[in-house]
């Protein structure tokens, strides 16, 4: 490649010269500064023609170790000069050497020799990075192969990877440092600085166990050609054996004071071999662990696999993208981010290792959109304006100007004989619902069913409510009509036949469902709300033409395509109140086209949103008392219990029995747990929406759209522990009347952080807002929960940087649409990763 020629046509010049630094204009450095990063580039790409691929991330750090970019070849004398150019010159023909037939031997001698001079002489710099690993014979195992090939891996230390999620070899490679600390300032001893992180290499003196304090460690004299110091492990007396007298060893740590003289006191130390540094002298990997992981075995095997298993991993994306975006190739990242370089790699390692997690993401978005869209044609609805609008005259009110807007925007779509797949965004309150009832009446108009879909029984129930309620208004219901009153409507007056809707949740009892699922088989039922249960296979839809998907966040891109699949290709709408940024939604459901109710009904008031701590708890009682003594009512939210809802449930009914006896002895209290029979949740609501509940002690499950209009206090406790958008939605449960809405939140434990998070509650009020602010903080896994949602997992990547969200997305598109089914022979090993990343999530299955 024309980079790295050059590189060498220019230095055989200047050795040709005499090394007088006149083989280009304005002297060597000048020419190297300025082409550096282009002779990298080119050096990246010749690597495809590396034999070894093992040896490609050894070959990438010891172009980095060269420093070209910051070379002070003008400054130096003659030998020195002479040094450098053998050093450089060396580097290319190693370079060469492994492209060759013939298979190269020792790649790196040269930097094992200058890493001993090294070691023999600690004035000189450090470069460890540009070390080799030790050759291995590991290739046998395939990155598929259980961690436990790694030598000291046992089961019982496996069983700890896995609850890190690391299992394979290949998760290993994928199991990133959080963080590194910065051991890379070598000092020579006479020169350390107390308080600072440093690195010494010295030899062993003396190491004996000792008694420190009143406890055994061990206690050692390290010395350099510049003084001594005095080292102590506290508690760990068997280190001592370890220590042999003249050995070399490299200490890492902060420097202190112990009488007078600088000491390390438990600092991180690595005996010098011909091995490369991994714990001390460099920037050392800090890695997320569980309990009975310890760090120092960690690096050892992460180390191990990289060097022995990481050739294995083959670069998936396209050339072409990485030249024009800049990355790494791919074994070079892991690499680098394991055991960086420097700084500015760890963070091109980043670079490159996030963009992967997003392209995947955006690629398998895009091949979905495709496959829902391409070929099979929708169903086109006739729109009735009639229907329409004898349905708005029969409302109390009238459509925001934003809700009109996005009507229409879906009846476009609706007239189109291409399936619909659009997302309404709508801060809580913001009127979804009406919206989606107007286009399951379009529907069902046209002589199709309609399924709406609910994460929650309770929010199903609510929907069915609120739908019978809107159409009682323009129609009348047939009495007894059907047996199965409560789950099955029927009313008559504003289409010319009449309209069945049915709710189907899990809770109904086996021959109910099974008396639903025929009248649904046999298109019996237009309208059918309910939950998951819509998506068991014994649904059958005799003619499904639109499904509406309430609170999508709560479902996965499965659960949708589940839904959409029990149709021929039905138009869908899926609605959120978790609504985030344009760029981001396009990434993570860039399948559908995007709508936003951005306006709230008139009058709508902030709901007046305090943090109390909880020792100020009596406080917030004797507000609720005040609020139901004028005729309010309260919700009061129990901790959340992380995978248990079983004990979530107990918590809740003991806290209910508590609060019935001790704080509220004159009010009537209701308990609604999702441990509770359907019926009984049902029941619950229905006497807290009327009015004979004063207060409602609930779990999470009352966190989505709920409607309870005399509401006006919501108390949470364990605030601490729900996201701010999940917050954001218990708040909205209350003020939805022209009455002033309170939100307390008591934390269980106020750490900094805690306060910070639910400080922003009180000051702000708009749901994007405090969903980006969520994702910021507790990171996209959290906040989508990402296993259930089907997407793959991001580790690296960060949805709130919007520009290289941005970056890769149109790179995405751009691929996708030169090559959208990824036939291209040099697109296969990215197909490939393609399916690898998306086969998980199925958890409904
Ligand atoms: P969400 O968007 O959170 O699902 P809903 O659809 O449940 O909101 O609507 C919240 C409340 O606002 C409901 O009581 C509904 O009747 C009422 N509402 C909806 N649209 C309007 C409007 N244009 N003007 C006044 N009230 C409205
Ligand atoms: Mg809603």
């Amino acid at each position: 490649m024309t980079g790295i020629d050059s590189l060498r046509n220019v230095l055989e010049l200047e050795r040709r010269k005499g090394y007088t630094d006149k083989a280009v204009i304005g002297g060597l450095d000048k020419y190297l500064h300025k082409q550096a990063g282009q002779i990298r580039q080119s050096l990246v790409l010749s690597l495809n023609e590396v034999k070894t691929k093992k040896l490609v991330p050894q070959l990438v750090s010891g172009f980095d170790g060269l420093n070209l970019a910051e070379s002070s070849y003008g400054s130096y004398g003659p030998d020195e000069r002479k040094r450098w150019m053998a050093n450089v010159l060396g580097w290319l023909d190693k370079l060469e050497g492994t492209k060759g037939p013939t298979r190269h031997s020792e790649p790196f001698a040269l930097a094992q020799d200058k890493l001993r001079e090294e070691s023999r002489d600690p004035s000189l710099s450090l470069r460890v990075t540009t070390a080799p690993a030790e050759p291995r014979q590991k290739q046998r195992e395939g990155l598929d192969s259980p961690i436990t090939v790694i030598k000291g891996i046992t089961p019982t230390v496996a069983n700890k990877f896995a609850k890190l999620d690391v299992r394979a070899l290949g998760d290993l490679l994928y199991f990133f440092p959080r963080r590194y600390v910065d051991y890379s300032r070598r000092k020579p001893i006479s020169e350390l600085i107390e308080g600072e992180e440093q690195t010494i290499i010295g030899t062993i003196w003396q190491a004996r166990v000792a008694t420190l304090g009143n406890r055994r460690g061990t206690e050692a004299i390290v010395g350099d050609k510049t003084g001594n110091i005095r080292v102590v492990w506290f508690n760990q007396p068997y280190l001592a054996k370890s220590f042999r007298t003249n050995a070399r060893i490299v200490i890492s740590g902060t420097v202190g004071l112990f009488k007078g003289h600088k000491v390390f006191e438990s600092p991180e130390w690595e005996l010098l071999k011909d091995k490369e540094l991994i714990h001390t002298g460099r920037l050392v990997p800090v890695y997320p662990l569980t309990q009975g992981l310890y760090p120092r075995q960690v690096r050892k095997w992460t180390k191990e696999t990289v060097d022995g298993y990481l050739w294995q991993l083959s670069d998936f994306l396209p050339p072409e993208i990485k030249t024009r975006s800049q990355l790494l190739d791919l074994p070079a990242a892991i690499a680098q981010i394991h055991y960086p370089d420097d700084l500015t790699m760890a963070e091109r390692a980043r670079g490159r290792l996030s963009f992967d997690e997003l392209f995947l993401l955006q690629l398998g978005v895009l091949a979905r959109k495709r496959d829902w869209k391409e070929g099979q044609p929708g169903n086109a609805f006739h729109i009735d304006q009639e229907v329409i609008s004898r349905f708005l005259q029969c409302l109390p009110f009238t459509l925001t100007r934003a809700q009109e807007r996005v009507l229409q925007e879906i009846l476009t779509d609706l007239k189109q004989a291409k399936a619909m797949s659009r997302l309404l965004q709508g801060e809580v309150g913001s009127g979804k619902t009406i919206i989606a009832t107007l286009a399951l009446l379009i529907a069902a108009a046209n002589g199709y069913q309609e399924a709406l879909m609910a994460p929650t029984e309770v929010l199903a129930e609510q929907h069915y409510t609120n739908i019978c309620g809107y159409l009682s208004q323009v129609g009348t219901q047939e009495p007894g009509s059907e047996p199965g009153e409560g789950i099955i409507k029927c009313y008559t007056g504003f289409l010319s036949r009449p309209l069945t809707i049915a709710l189907l949740i899990g809770s109904l009892s086996n021959s109910e469902k099974e008396r639903l699922h025929d009248k649904i088989k046999q298109g019996k039922v237009d309208i059918i709300v309910g939950t998951h249960a819509l998506i068991q296979k014994e649904v059958e839809f005799k003619k499904l033409g639109l499904a509406v998907i309430d609170e999508q966040h709560r479902f996965g891109v499965l659960q949708r395509s589940a839904l959409r699949q029990k149709g021929f290709n039905p138009h869908v709408l899926v609605m959120t109140a978790t609504p985030i940024p344009r760029t981001m939604a396009l990434t993570l459901y860039g399948d559908l086209d995007l709508s936003v109710i951005d306006e709230l009904p008139p009058g709508r008031q902030v709901v007046k949103t305090k943090c109390l701590e909880p020792q100020y708890r009596e406080k917030a009682y004797t507000f609720l008392h005040r609020e139901v003594s004028n005729g309010r009512q309260a919700f009061i939210i129990c901790p959340l219990i992380e995978e248990s809802e079983v004990l979530e449930a107990k918590a809740a009914k003991t806290e209910y029995e508590r609060l019935s006896r001790e704080v509220f002895p004159g009010l009537k209290l209701g308990l609604l747990h999702g441990q509770m029979p359907g019926n009984e949740k049902e029941e619950v609501m229905r006497h807290f929406r009327a009015g004979e509940l004063d207060i409602l002690v609930s779990t999470s499950v009352v966190e989505v759209g709920i409607d309870v209009p005399r509401a006006s206090v919501m108390m949470v406790e364990g605030a601490e522990r729900f996201g701010l958008s999940q917050l954001h939605q218990f708040r909205g449960r209350v003020g939805r009347d022209k009455e002033q809405g309170y939100c307390l939140l008591i934390p269980e434990k106020l750490s900094p952080e805690a306060r910070e998070r639910l400080r922003l509650m009180e000051k702000v009020h708009d749901g994007f807002a405090l969903a980006e602010k969520d994702l910021e903080i507790r990171g996209p896994g959290e906040f989508f929960g990402t296993h259930q949602s089907g997407l793959p997992d991001l580790k690296l990547a960060k949805l709130t940087d919007l520009r290289s969200l941005e970056l890769v997305r149109q790179e995405a598109i751009t691929l996708f649409q030169s090559d959208p089914n990824l036939k291209k022979a040099e697109h296969q090993p990215l197909r490939q990763q393609l399916s690898r990343v998306w086969a998980g999530g199925a958890e409904w299955s």
